[in-house]
């Protein structure tokens, strides 16, 4: 049997209808005799809904407790979707990041996944039963419920696939595959059929926000193949892979464009006797 892991963003289970015609689609896969791992995001801007109520109480809340909080937003959706999938007479269960097995280092708000004990899902798949697990979330050694930072849930989406050797990771989302920029912003951009790891991980890494850039160097790192392809149309995406077959050797595949940055300049006297890496050191100490 092929395993297969969908994962969909927020806006694709924006609304209870998206969620149900998501459950359609993944429906659509189950009937075609495949084993299905669903990962899916908090519905629409709940995330953010989470955080503007977190500063309403705080201006510096805890980032432990911020964790607890936005780990909520994707706790609704795994249910609805589940529900939602009975309601086709499909057998799934729900998985909250920690009963999926995700392990991650202690770093609240920006973890990274450390392993990925697969029993549970595992034990789901061997009942022909779809997993539907929250991405985005984890929990450390000592047991605290951690986050992988804004738009993680495709790297949970990877990280399952590569820990249960699935075929294929399809991030299903708004747009129907990755563009040479972000189609919203530039009309003339084109779609791309393929591009390869490291062409897409240079542009996330450089804000084509499309796909978390950690998922990217997950599925490099374990030749996992990946496609970004549309939540509402049935049309091919992008597929990412080691090397292209088609349009070889381009110069420059795409444009990536980010807002908010913050440049910052350090200064310090002639006397001050430590060294650039001391600086580097206590902003990596600190997860900046
Ligand atoms: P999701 O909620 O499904 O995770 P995201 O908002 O994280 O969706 O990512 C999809 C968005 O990425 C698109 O709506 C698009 O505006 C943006 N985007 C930025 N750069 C690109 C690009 N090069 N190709 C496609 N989409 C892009
Ligand atoms: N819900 C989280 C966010 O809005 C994670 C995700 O969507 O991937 O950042
Ligand atoms: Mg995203």
């Amino acid at each position: 049997m092929t395993t297969i892991v969908m994962k969909f963003g927020g806006t694709s289970v924006a609304t209870t209808e998206r969620i149900q015609l998501v459950a359609k689609k993944i429906e659509k896969q189950v009937l075609a005799g495949n084993q299905i791992v669903v990962v899916v995001s908090a519905m629409g801007k709940a995330t953010d809904d989470l955080v503007a109520m977190a500063e309403q109480i705080s201006s510096v809340p805890s980032k432990r407790e911020m964790d607890v909080l936005l780990t909520t937003g994707e706790q609704v959706t795994i249910s609805l979707l589940t529900m939602a999938l009975h309601n086709l007479s499909i057998d799934a269960q729900s998985f909250t990041g920690w009963q999926a097995g995700i392990l991650t280092e202690s770093v609240p708000s920006n973890a990274r996944i450390e392993a990925v004990n697969t029993e549970a899902i595992e034990g789901a798949l061997q009942h022909n039963r779809v997993a539907v697990v929250a991405g985005f979330q984890g929990i450390d050694e000592e047991g605290n419920i951690t986050t992988l930072g804004r738009g993680g849930s495709d790297t949970t989406a990877v990280a399952i696939a590569t820990a249960l050797k699935a075929s294929l990771c399809e991030i299903y989302t708004d747009v129907d595959g990755v563009y040479t920029s972000d189609p919203r912003h530039v009309k003339q951009a084109r779609k791309l059929q393929e591009i390869t790891y490291d062409e897409m991980l240079e542009l996330a890494n450089l804000g084509a926000g499309v796909l978390h850039p950690r998922s990217v160097e997950f599925a490099k790192n374990h030749q996992m193949p990946m496609t970004v392809r549309s939540s509402y149309e049935d049309v091919e995406g992008t597929l990412l892979k080691e090397e292209v077959t088609m349009e070889k050797n381009l110069v420059v595949r795409g444009i990536a464009f980010e807002k908010n940055i913050v440049r910052m300049t350090v200064h310090y006297n002639d006397n001050y006797l430590g060294t650039l890496a001391n600086i580097f050191t206590t902003l990596a100490k600190k997860s900046y």
